[in-house]
Parts: structure tokens; C-alpha cells; sequence
């Protein structure tokens, strides 16, 4: 096990408990377009380098942008998914700064007038649901990428990949809402879900489509006053955040504990020591001048269009997990498991409209399929079980042709065969046996060659009555009607 940083920086629960953090994330995510916000070019990702590029995104001069009108879309199904308020007039300012990946010299952003304000996520955490808020929500050009031969203090070469600079990016501020590590993780969480359903982004951290800095103070609890934060960049996942949250937390009541104070600054995730470095202090910090780009025209959304986007929404997960706990009668953790992607949601459901019971269908969704997936390290994509064919699986058992015990069985062979449950069921004669006389058969075999168990029964000990039901489904090969067999058994003994 990871060693926690208390434990490694030594400070006592009582001390750290003085104290409350505050959180707020700023989420970058790349909007899923064919084409880049302001040019022509591909944005598809793992192309080979520097091909998607033309004189707009390489920063030529002389060249004008255009703007992509699908990318203002998404960010606008994405504003709306946030409970955002979209605005009519928003407007591109250019941010100025230099780096190689900037080829412009500034990144094309918004900065006074974002596309939307004002939204929030509900968010559980510990049991408890909770509103983070939205601060904003703009639009903005994406840089290119930096590879770096060697680590980074000692690199040696640098290389520059143009094909992702101009990928559109809305980049989501939230405000310092959260109070704990975990709280962040699950608020990153929820966000990345609705993201996905509303398929504005693939989401994906390793490929960097979903990017994450995280701001951080702590104020001792009761005080009204927020801390002085840090900015930690570079958390490439959400096991990073956690992390790092848990590290600054610890580093800034240390600091303060020790009579010190903290400054301001941007700090890096070091995630082969295992700790936050220091990369600029904010008295240091850019001066963006920011103005008014002068080369597009204010984006315009019309209350009509933006309604359309609307109305065009998906049914977002919170809506899904209420819905799937009233109409089929499954617990709210079910629900929560069942939608953690619309793929699997809609397969639930399919199952139940090919005839089969909501909770057992949830019941066998997640114990035996997701379980299976998960331990030969299958995708839900890859599963050869259709719908219709779980559902007749659970019907055998529903109606009593087959035993729980040999569902299970049966299960396991259409999960590697792709064969359906009646075929497999005919085929090895598998059917229930409710044949009272080939129970009963059984039943006294077991009882003859177990002497000391029935004496034990009829001494009064009712616990050995499980271990003669257990031997007459084994020697039956679990096809036993259980309700049988405990019938015939407690007969038999008696
Ligand atoms: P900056 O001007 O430094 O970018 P912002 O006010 O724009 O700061 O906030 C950036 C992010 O930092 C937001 O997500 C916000 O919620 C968060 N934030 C602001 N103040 C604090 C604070 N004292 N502690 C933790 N997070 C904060
Ligand atoms: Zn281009
Ligand atoms: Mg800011």
C-alpha cells in the first residue's frame, strides 16, 4: 500500500482536522469535431505528426480564422448538460503568450464573454449529495503538443506536433466549491459522465482529451476567509488528483502549523517522487494582455438554436438513475453501476423489454456479466451475449425450468460460446428435476452413507440439514428442484 502523506509529513488527525480545504478544478476538455475550430484541418488523434496542419493552425501570417460552427455546438450541449446559462453574445479574446506550441504568439480564447456562466453538477459523495457550482464555461483554441526526448530538466530534444494545435477545447471552471480530495475526484467524476453521454468528448485522460488542474488552500474550519490557493498542472488521471489534493492539503497545514505562509503559485505534479514541485510563483505570472480578437466576429447563439441543442439532449445520468430506480424497482447502487455508461444503461433495458424481470436482469448484469468481463478482461463492447438471449436465460430460471445453480453453469457457456441458453440446456440436460422419485433416490443415498451427520440432526443440531440439501444438489448436478429436495429431505429424517 501507498504510504499517505500524513504519514510521511507527520502531522497528528487532530491537526489536520483543524483545518478545511478548499477546491476548485479547472477542466479542460477537447470537443469531439471532425475538424479544428478555426480551419479545415483533421483533428484526429494519432495521426502521423505535423500532417493535419495548414498556414491558419501553423500561424501564418496573413491568415484569418474561421470559426467551426459544430464546436460552439458542443460546447453548448456541453453548457446546458451543466445547468449553465448559455449567452446570446459571447466573444474570442486573444490571450498573449509565448511558447513554441503557440505558433500565433497568442492562443484565440474567451476571457470577458464566456459562452456560458452560472451552472452546477449535483455530486455524491460519502452518502451525501451535494451542488458543486459552474463558474464558466468557454470556448478556446487548443496548442500543439511537446514530446520531449528524455525528462524534462535534461532533455536533450524537443519535438512539436502541430496537428493538435487548433483542436477546439472548452475549458470548465468550477467554483471553490469542494471540501475534500474525494469530493474533487467525484465531482471530476460526474463531469466526465455527462460529457460522454451528451458525446461532446471522448473523455479520455491518457489521450489528454480531458485535462485537469486543480486549485487548493485550506482555512481553518469555521472561518469564513479562503486560504491563499496553489494551481497543481500535469494530473494526467484521476488517481493524480486525488493524490496531489492529498499532498498540498498536508504541505499548506504544515506550512501553516509551522508558523509559515503559503504563495501563490503554479505547481507541477511529480509523479515519480510522488509529490507537487514548485514551476512558477504568481508574481512571476503572465501578464495575457488579453483584447478583443479582432479577426472573428462575436459568437452569436440565438435563443432558437440554442433550444434546438436542447432539446436534442440525452436523458443525463441522474435522470437515468432515478428513472431505472422507480420503474424497476432496483437499488440506487444498481442504478448508479448500471449507467455508468449509456451502452450498458441501454443493454439493461433491452434485456427487460425482451421479457425478463428488472431486478434479476440488474441482478445478472452485474454479478455475472460484469463479472465475467472483468476477470477474462473483456470490454462490455466484446460480450457475445445479446439481450434477448439473457433475458430467455433468466426466464429458464424464473419459470422453474432450470435451478439458480445451473444458471449459473449455463451462463458461463454462453459467455465463451455465444450459444443460447435453450440450445445449451437441451444439449447437456441440464433441465430442473422435479421428478420427486430421482430426488428421493438421491436423498436416501446421501442419508445412507452419512450415519454420524443424521444422528447429529436428530440430536437437534439444524445446521447439518444444509449439508445433506448441499450433497443432493451435487448429486444431482445442482438440477434438483430445491424446494424438493428440502421437502423430501426433511421427511426423510424425520
Ligand atoms: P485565477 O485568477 O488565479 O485564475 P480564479 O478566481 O479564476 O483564479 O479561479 C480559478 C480556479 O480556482 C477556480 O476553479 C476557483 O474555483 C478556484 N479557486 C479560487 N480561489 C480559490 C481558493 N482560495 N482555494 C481554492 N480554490 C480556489
Ligand atoms: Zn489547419
Ligand atoms: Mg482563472
Amino acid at each position: 500500500m501507498v504510504k499517505s502523506v500524513s504519514e510521511a509529513a507527520g502531522i497528528a488527525p487532530d491537526v489536520l482536522a483543524k483545518y478545511e480545504p478548499v477546491i476548485g478544478l479547472e477542466v479542460h476538455v477537447q470537443l469531439l469535431t471532425n475538424s479544428k475550430i478555426f480551419c479545415g484541418c483533421s483533428t484526429r488523434f494519432g495521426d502521423t505528426p505535423n500532417s493535419n496542419t495548414c498556414p491558419v493552425c501553423l500561424g501564418l501570417p496573413g491568415t484569418l480564422p474561421v470559426l467551426n460552427k459544430r464546436a460552439v455546438e458542443m460546447a453548448t450541449r456541453a453548457s446546458l448538460a451543466l445547468n449553465c446559462t448559455v449567452h446570446e453574445h459571447s466573444r474570442f479574446a486573444r490571450k498573449n503568450y509565448f511558447y513554441p506550441d503557440l505558433p500565433k504568439g497568442y492562443q484565440i480564447s474567451q476571457y470577458e464573454l464566456p459562452l456560458a456562466t452560472g451552472g452546477w453538477i449535483e455530486v455524491e459523495h460519502g452518502g451525501a449529495k451535494k451542488r458543486i457550482g459552474i463558474t464558466r464555461l468557454h470556448l478556446e483554441e487548443d496548442a500543439a503538443k511537446n514530446l520531449h526526448e528524455g525528462f524534462s530538466q535534461s532533455a536533450t530534444k524537443a519535438y512539436i506536433d502541430y496537428n493538435r494545435c487548433g483542436t477546439p477545447l472548452c475549458e470548465i471552471v468550477s467554483e471553490p466549491d469542494m471540501r475534500a480530495p474525494e469530493e474533487a475526484y467525484a465531482y471530476l467524476t460526474t463531469l466526465r459522465q455527462i460529457l460522454l453521454y451528451t458525446g461532446v468528448s471522448d473523455v479520455n485522460m491518457e489521450e489528454g482529451s480531458l485535462r485537469c488542474d486543480a486549485n487548493v488552500s485550506v482555512r481553518v474550519r469555521g472561518s469564513q476567509e479562503f486560504g491563499t490557493k496553489v494551481e497543481v498542472k500535469n494530473l494526467n488521471s484521476f488517481r493524480f488528483l486525488q493524490k496531489a489534493l492529498e499532498y498540498e492539503i498536508e504541505r499548506h497545514i504544515g506550512a501553516l502549523e509551522g508558523g509559515g505562509r503559503i504563495s501563490q503559485e503554479t505547481r507541477l505534479w511529480n509523479q515519480s517522487a510522488n509529490r507537487t514541485d514548485s514551476m512558477r510563483s504568481k508574481e512571476k505570472a503572465h501578464d495575457y494582455r488579453y483584447f478583443p480578437e479582432p479577426d472573428l466576429l462575436p459568437v452569436h447563439v440565438s435563443a432558437a438554436w440554442r433550444e434546438e441543442i436542447r432539446g436534442a439532449l440525452p436523458e443525463l445520468p441522474e435522470a437515468k438513475r432515478a428513472r431505472f430506480v422507480a420503474s424497476y424497482s432496483i437499488t440506487p447502487y444498481d442504478a448508479e453501476v448500471l449507467t455508468t455508461s449509456q451502452a450498458l444503461a441501454d443493454y439493461f433495458e433491452a434485456v427487460v423489454a425482451a421479457g425478463a424481470p428488472g431486478k434479476s436482469s440488474a441482478n445478472w448484469i452485474l454479478t455475472e456479466l460484469l463479472g465475467r468481463l472483468s476477470e477474462s478482461r473483456r470490454a462490455f463492447a466484446d460480450s457475445r451475449i445479446a439481450p434477448a438471449a439473457l433475458a430467455e436465460l433468466i426466464n429458464l430460471v424464473e419459470s422453474g425450468k432450470i435451478t439458480a445453480a445451473v444458471a449459473k453453469r449455463v451462463f458461463a457457456t454462453m459467455f465463451d460460446s455465444g450459444r443460447s441458453a435453450g440450445e445449451i440446456v437441451a444439449a447437456e440436460g441440464l433441465a430442473q428435476i422435479s421428478d420427486t422419485s430421482a430426488i428421493e433416490l438421491a436423498a436416501r443415498d446421501v442419508i445412507a452413507k452419512n450415519p454420524e451427520n443424521v444422528a447429529k440432526y436428530k440430536a437437534g443440531n439444524e445446521g447439518v440439514f444444509k449439508f445433506f440439501v448441499g450433497q443432493v444438489m451435487r448429486a444431482t448436478r445442482g438440477q434438483a428442484n430445491p424446494q424438493a429436495v428440502n421437502d423430501i429431505l426433511r421427511r426423510l429424517l424425520s
